[in-house]
């Protein structure tokens, strides 16, 4: 099956409903198989979709462990026995613990893990058959994660975002974590052009940067 065909096939969509938090939530609309990313404060919206959509709950990743991004995981694991998954080094009670570069199979859907350190130590981002980056708090539209949180570290945020994020296609798109920017997603290449935490400078420059009040 090429690329195309599997991507029509994919269901995907960003869920707000408390707070500026974002959840997401992608299926294979053959298989049904589902997925959730960082199930936040949206649990009733997210049980919502999957029940219209028939969905069956395979997994609820979380991009870091930070409360706000895993508050509806026990609701959601009750009721569609779905795995927890998260980076090896979380906190979060998990099922399935990812590295960097493993795979995950969500029907036909391939979702890629990037581990990306820097605003937690148990940060990841997730890509969606090379199409669709889900940044957590590591990146947002126009700006980055905080450094200063316990586990935090401004020298693994400029590893992650510098070096890693930044040399993934321009054309992927970014889904972050919070509602913090002017728009609620953007592109690899927009953030490269615009996103100030991302302007190519020294390790040491930046570490000064995130410093700065
Ligand atoms: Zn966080």
């Amino acid at each position: 099956m090429s690329k195309k065909e599997r991507f029509e096939n994919m269901f995907f969509k960003q869920i707000q409903q408390h707070g500026d938090n974002f959840s997401y939530i992608l299926a294979d609309e053959n298989t049904k198989e589902a997925a959730v990313v960082d199930s936040s404060f949206n649990a009733t919206e997210l049980i919502r979709i999957i029940k219209t959509n028939n969905f069956k709950l395979k997994y609820v990743i979380n991009t870091h462990g930070h409360s706000d991004h895993t508050a509806g995981n026990v609701e959601l694991q009750s009721i569609f026995r779905a795995k927890i998954v998260a980076h090896k080094l979380s906190k979060v009670n998990f099922d399935i613990p990812v590295v960097d570069e493993d795979m995950l199979n969500v029907g036909k859907v391939a979702i890629k893990v990037l581990y990306t350190p820097g605003h937690t130590v148990d940060s990841i981002c997730l890509l969606m058959d090379n199409e669709k980056l889900l940044t957590g708090d590591t990146l947002f539209v126009g700006e980055c994660g905080r450094t200063d949180l316990p586990g935090g570290n401004p020298k693994s945020m400029y590893d992650s975002l510098l070096n890693k994020l930044s040399m993934l296609d321009d054309s992927i798109e970014v889904y972050p974590g919070h509602d913090y920017g002017p728009k609620p997603s953007s592109t690899i290449g927009e953030e490269k052009k615009k996103n100030y935490t991302l302007k190519p400078r020294s390790l040491e420059d930046f570490i000064e940067f995130m410093s700065q009040p």
